[in-house]
């Protein structure tokens, strides 16, 4: 079957998308991205993904060619093209083409690409649970901006795989930021804790939704960083992001050793959610 590709404006055919051997993205990383989930055809908080994609924009000072319509408009042409019933759409932005230079200019012409996959919504794990390696974050300090530069990242989630880990939990000197590919909630007597959304972690938008959530079932929450020994003495442990909704962690291992049952707060979060991807997304 055919595929169709974002490229700037337009979605048109793969074989006819080429990128350029300078791209900024394909030299320095220089460049942002978002993922976005397909339920029942439709995309999930393309809104948010988009206000996430321009303040990532803003903060690296990158020129960024869309509203919000046609962000959204894009968006639902490569579901459509693409036949996609249940899947993610990811679009990336680099500061585009011109001689490798450190320096970047301003004003550059942004280079959009973007492209859709089916992927059926995570249910094993979300319902068993997986096993995470705890280890350090080693990567740099502006982790609220969705960055193609991923290496540390991706080389914690390696590391987790050769445990056989499903995701790699972090933690800077002592202090638990979040996953390799996901936001870290833990709950302890009733109360659930995450990092704060500062420059430490990505500002997930499954995080938002749940910490809406909480607030809409009136728990307690705290938006505060915890310690690795905190992590280890939790009641519930989960993670959240948007291929994995919420997912409880039912074993720790690396940095330290625990083991966890999936308790009614992870449950109940996670049938919430469940409720509300429902409504948005126009599923029975
Ligand atoms: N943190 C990091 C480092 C991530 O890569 C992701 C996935 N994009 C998340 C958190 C979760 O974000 P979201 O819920 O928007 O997918």
């Amino acid at each position: 079957m055919q595929e169709y590709v974002l490229y700037n404006d337009a979605v048109i055919n793969r074989e006819n998308a080429a990128i350029d051997m300078e791209d900024r993205g394909y030299l320095f990383g220089d460049g942002i991205y978002e993922v976005m989930f397909v339920y029942n055809g439709r995309p999930f908080a393309v809104q948010e993904h988009f206000t996430r994609f321009q303040n990532s924009a803003r903060k690296l000072e990158m020129n960024q060619p869309f509203t919000n319509g046609q962000f959204a408009e894009l968006t639902n042409e490569l579901i459509e093209k693409n036949n996609i019933i249940n899947g993610i759409v990811y679009i990336q932005m680099t500061r585009g083409k011109g001689p490798r230079n450190h320096l970047y200019e301003r004003d550059a012409e942004a280079i959009v690409t973007g492209f859709a996959r089916e992927m059926n919504p995570p249910k094993e794990a979300q319902v068993k649970g997986i096993r995470a390696l705890l280890t350090e974050d080693i990567r740099w300090l502006r982790c609220d901006i969705k960055s193609l530069n991923l290496l540390g990242n991706t080389m914690a989630k390696r590391k987790a795989a050769d445990y056989s880990c499903a995701e790699a939990l972090m933690h800077r000197d002592g202090i638990c930021t979040e996953g390799s590919s996901s936001n870290l909630f833990i709950v302890k007597n009733n109360v659930l804790q995450t990092h704060p959304a500062n420059h430490y972690i990505l500002n997930g938008i499954t995080r938002q939704f749940v910490l809406d959530i909480v607030k809409e079932l009136k728990l307690n929450v705290r938006e505060e960083a915890f310690t690795i020994e905190e992590l280890a003495g939790a009641d519930e442990v989960f993670i959240t992001s948007t291929t994995m909704e919420i997912t409880p962690v039912v074993s720790i291992e690396g940095d330290i050793a625990s083991e966890y049952k999936i308790g009614k707060v992870t449950r109940l979060l996670q049938e919430k959610l469940k409720e509300k991807i429902g409504a948005l997304c126009h599923m029975k």
